[in-house]
């Protein structure tokens, strides 16, 4: 027989029980009355949900110390430091980079006191938020000029707005980008109030179509970076080169949607056809947008870098306000862009490009190490194994980076029962589940992390 959930008792009726009025005296009434309505509502739930359940006892220390737990639960912060142990590196659901500690204490210097954001020390005026980083951009990139906003879809969105609103953008057929979370080129040029001219089919585009697409309402040719596809097989579409003459022999600006811009050469390790942004600059491209948090390895931000003139038209836009970064961010991209200059090396002192760049004896080593620290906890069916990292954030989809996981099994224990208990550790882990086994890939992981996985392991098996 079903239970009628409006048989359940009331939240008043429970309060006055005593080991639950006892909880009223330690922590709130109104904590106590939350933590009750929760576990009332999820029972009311099962119940609905046609589960056959055993009511607990409302007047017992086993219902008392279940919501005792809900406002320990309730006390803690939501948002949580886990452990990416998923080969993916720059993981959107998962916070992306990792910042340098560098950018760490430069946060928390900057936050916990007045900063000079805007404020220019030597002439004690009002200066500008960009300043901190803009000349370091420049460095950087060979841009003659730079500007940051909140993330790289804003980046996107002002400089179609401030150079394309009312008139044309044109795009190659086979770049109409969409990158998850609701970002979807066309959309974005829509949003903007340009309006999209599509050239060419999807896997060929050649310069001609974009030659004969431009017209004197055109203000923008668009390129972007198909990050999270390839279009392989029969395919072409012209040379930046190419449309940078075009461009500049019509008068229109070449932009580039570049998602996970690269500062540096990481051809040597695995990212040969990832564009690096001087270079790109180079080829005659008049703007370059990019994220902050991808393969830069720093904050959220939006990176704009390129021709002089045509930043100009994005500073003085009125939308420049609604994009801009925040101080917090400002402090960890300029700490993070400082690392790519002597005395750092990037390559050691990032943590997505040291992860990025770690051989795969080190990995082996690291993996051997785990793996002993789990037999010593008594977990006995565990290996070392090769896997497959990702760079992840939208570079190099099918590009896989050689790696080492440990792969693991608890007896009586699915692979999806032990995964649930690693996201309910106090330090959540967070892993991969490959034929009903566990997967912590070690590329995706600093040494340091290894004896929390090992904590919340040793809670599990106990
Ligand atoms: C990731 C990405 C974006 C969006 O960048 P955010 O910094 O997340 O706003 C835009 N374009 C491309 C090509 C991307 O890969």
């Amino acid at each position: 027989m079903t239970f009628d959930p409006r048989h359940l008792p009331q939240i008043q009726t429970l309060l006055v029980q005593p080991y639950i009025a006892a909880l009223v005296a330690d922590s709130s009434h109104a904590e106590v009355a939350h933590a009750l309505r929760g576990a009332l509502q999820s029972l009311r739930s099962e119940i609905l949900g046609g589960k056959e359940i055993t009511l607990p006892d409302f007047a017992g220390t086993a219902f008392a110390q279940r919501i005792k737990a809900g406002i320990v639960s309730g006390r803690s912060p939501h948002l949580r430091a886990v452990i990416n142990a998923t080969g993916i590196l720059i993981h959107t659901n998962l916070g992306r980079s990792r910042l340098a500690p560098e950018a760490l204490q430069q946060m928390v210097r900057v936050a916990a006191g007045a900063t000079n954001l805007e404020l220019n020390l030597d002439s004690g005026k009002r200066g500008s938020r960009g300043a901190h980083v803009e000349a370091l951009i420049c460095d950087l990139t060979g841009a003659e000029a730079a500007l940051v906003v909140n993330n790289c879809a804003a980046a996107v969105l002002l400089s179609l707005t401030a150079l394309a609103q009312g008139r044309n953008v044109i795009a190659s057929r086979g770049e109409l980008i969409e990158i998850g979370g609701s970002f979807r080129l066309p959309d974005v040029i829509a949003g903007s109030g340009a309006v999209l001219r599509e050239v060419g089919a999807t896997n060929k585009t050649r310069v001609d179509d974009y030659a004969r697409a431009i017209d004197e309402n055109t203000a923008v040719l668009l390129k972007s970076h198909t990050s999270n596809y390839r279009i392989v097989g029969f395919t072409s579409s012209p040379t930046r080169n190419e449309l940078a003459v075009l461009a500049h022999d019509t008068g229109v600006v070449l932009i580039e949607d570049l998602g996970s811009g690269i500062l540096m050469d990481l051809s040597a390790h695995g990212l040969g056809d990832e564009p690096v942004v001087a270079d790109i600059l180079k080829s005659g491209v008049d703007l370059v947008m990019f994220s902050g948090d991808k393969l830069l390895g720093g904050p959220q931000a939006g990176i704009i870098a390129g021709r002089a003139d045509v930043i100009e038209k994005l500073r003085t836009h009125s939308m420049l306000r609604a994009v801009r970064i925040d101080k917090l961010s400002l402090a960890a991209l300029e700490a993070t862009l400082r690392l790519y200059k002597p005395p750092h090396d990037p390559l050691r002192d990032i943590p997505v490009l040291r992860m990025l760049s770690t051989s795969l004896e080190d990995l082996q080593h690291l993996a051997e190490t785990f793996a002993q620290g789990l037999l010593d906890l008594g977990v006995s069916d565990v290996s070392v194994i090769e896997s497959a990292a990702y760079v992840g954030g939208g570079a190099l989809p099918q590009k896989d980076l050689r790696s080492m996981a440990v792969s693991l099994a608890l007896p009586g224990m699915t692979a999806e029962a032990l995964s649930t208990a690693l996201r309910a550790a106090d330090i959540p882990v967070i892993g991969r589940i490959s034929q009903d086994r566990v997967h912590l890939d070690m590329r995706s992981l600093e040494g340091a992390d290894l004896p929390v996985i090992l904590d919340a392991l040793r809670y599990i098996v106990s």
